[in-house]
């Protein structure tokens, strides 16, 4: 399974901008080629693999788009009300009628198929019931009115889903409306998930009082789940360098990237580096992102390998910027940029110009009703409650060396990075 090339790691100098690093490794890596087919009810989240071309309009026919009376263009009332007689009923999914004849109107419901000849609809709460059963049609409406045409939404034959569209479920709805019951999707891409460290203890395992549990492990497999990616819980490497090799060289050949937490730092105890050098190749990128440096990235077997930091903020944040990319473009899916909303700042905060910060921060309301951000009181890099007490990241890029209350600062929702 050789995604990535070697050369892609010929980087070595000191800090990496966050586009710098992404752009070399989407650039680099290349797309599972591997295509099974998904049921429609199944479908949602799966990246697919051809582009799928209107086989039909949408809508089908010409039909209603409100409960009303349809009338020939040609008998538009102009300038004042007219009285028609109805002669017909034509309700959602019953069959089109005789042609409307010139002076009547047919009662019509919505959805329902337009009669031949009728080509405007007046709302039944325009219109007006006399005794004799007439309809009165008021002046006015414009030719064409109420009424939805055949393929006004998609014409036949219009490039409808691109492949590499990642499904979210109005592209379910819109296969759906074509009538697929199943879709080519990009099979899902195997990840390999390590946490190391000795201080780590499974949840549901005894733990030592020196110990914690890790929680990284479970955040990053559930990251990856939402991702679509079909995720090996490979539990802990302890922090020793041969069976961590052996541990990551094992499982390099049956996964197409392999994600580690923990132990990329340069400490003396920080073993991921050196493993990784040990069976295959391995850069470690210092990448001029806070919280989050360093990212490891490395090859073994011709198997990507991405060692986030095992801070829970540092890993989580990384792997928003790192892996879901990498995870985006192993699938071969149209790249989808994380597009931070503009919204106004309630905090002030200094940082260092040239590296790309991440503050947690969460939604308030002012009382001028505007959005604010408002930044988590504390800053540490391991405050797990810093990321559930917050609504998501606030983003100052390099450029940036301070931000004041009332300045405009770009916003990314949790619910939306992954
Ligand atoms: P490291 O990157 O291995 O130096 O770890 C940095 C900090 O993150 C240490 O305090 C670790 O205990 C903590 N840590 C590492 N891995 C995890 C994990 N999987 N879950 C929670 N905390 C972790
Ligand atoms: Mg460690």
């Amino acid at each position: 399974m050789a995604q990535l090339s070697d050369d892609c790691f010929a980087f070595g100098g000191p800090m990496m901008s966050v586009d710098e690093a992404v752009g070399l490794i989407t650039a680099r890596v290349s797309a599972i080629a591997e295509i099974e087919t998904a049921a429609l009810v199944d479908a949602d989240g799966r990246v697919l693999a051809r582009g799928i071309a209107a086989p039909l309009p949408l809508p089908p026919f010409t039909n209603s788009a409100v409960d009303g009376y349809a009338v020939r263009n040609a008998d538009l009332p102009q300038g004042e009300e007219r009285a028609f007689a109805v002669e017909g009923r034509i309700q959602a999914g019953g069959a089109a009628q005789a042609p409307i004849k010139p002076g009547h109107t047919a009662r019509i419901f919505t959805g329902a198929p337009m009669p031949p000849q009728a080509e405007t609809v007046f709302m039944q709460e325009d219109v007006r019931l006399v005794d004799g059963g007439k309809a009165v049609l008021p002046p006015g409406l414009k030719p064409g009115a109420n009424v939805r045409p055949a393929g006004e939404d998609i014409p036949e034959g219009y490039l409808a889903l691109r492949a590499g569209q990642r499904l979210r479920p109005q592209h379910v709805a819109l296969a759906a409306a074509f009538g697929l019951t199943r879709l080519d999707v990009v099979r899902r891409i195997r990840v390999a998930v390590f946490s190391t460290g000795d201080e780590l203890a499974s949840p549901g395992e005894p733990r030592a009082a020196s110990q914690l549990f890790d929680s990284n492990r479970f955040m990053l497999m559930a990251m990856l789940r939402r991702l679509g990616c079909e995720v090996s819980d490979l539990g802990i490497l302890r922090d020793e360098r041969a069976s961590l090799a052996r541990s990551l060289k094992e499982v390099a050949a049956a996964h197409d990237l392999i994600l580690t937490t923990g132990g990329v730092s340069t400490g003396e105890e920080d073993h991921v580096k050196a493993a990784v050098e040990s069976v295959g190749s391995l850069v470690l990128w210092r990448m001029a992102i806070k919280p989050g440096r360093p990212v490891a990235m490395g090859i073994i077997a011709g198997t990507p390998l991405i060692g986030l930091p095992g801070n829970p903020v540092a890993s989580f944040v990384t792997f928003v910027h790192v892996v879901r990319p990498t995870v985006l473009a192993l699938a071969g899916a149209l790249p989808e940029p994380l597009l931070a909303i503009p919204l106004r700042a309630g905090f002030s905060y200094k940082k260092k110009l040239g590296r790309r910060e991440y503050v947690r921060a969460s939604l308030r309301r002012a009382e001028d009703g505007t959005l604010e951000a408002i930044k988590f009181p504390r800053e540490g890099a391991g405050l797990l409650s810093s990321l559930v007490e917050t609504d998501g990241l606030v983003e100052l890029d390099e450029t940036v060396t301070r931000v004041e209350p009332g300045q405009r600062v770009g916003f990314l929702s949790y619910a939306d990075l992954i």
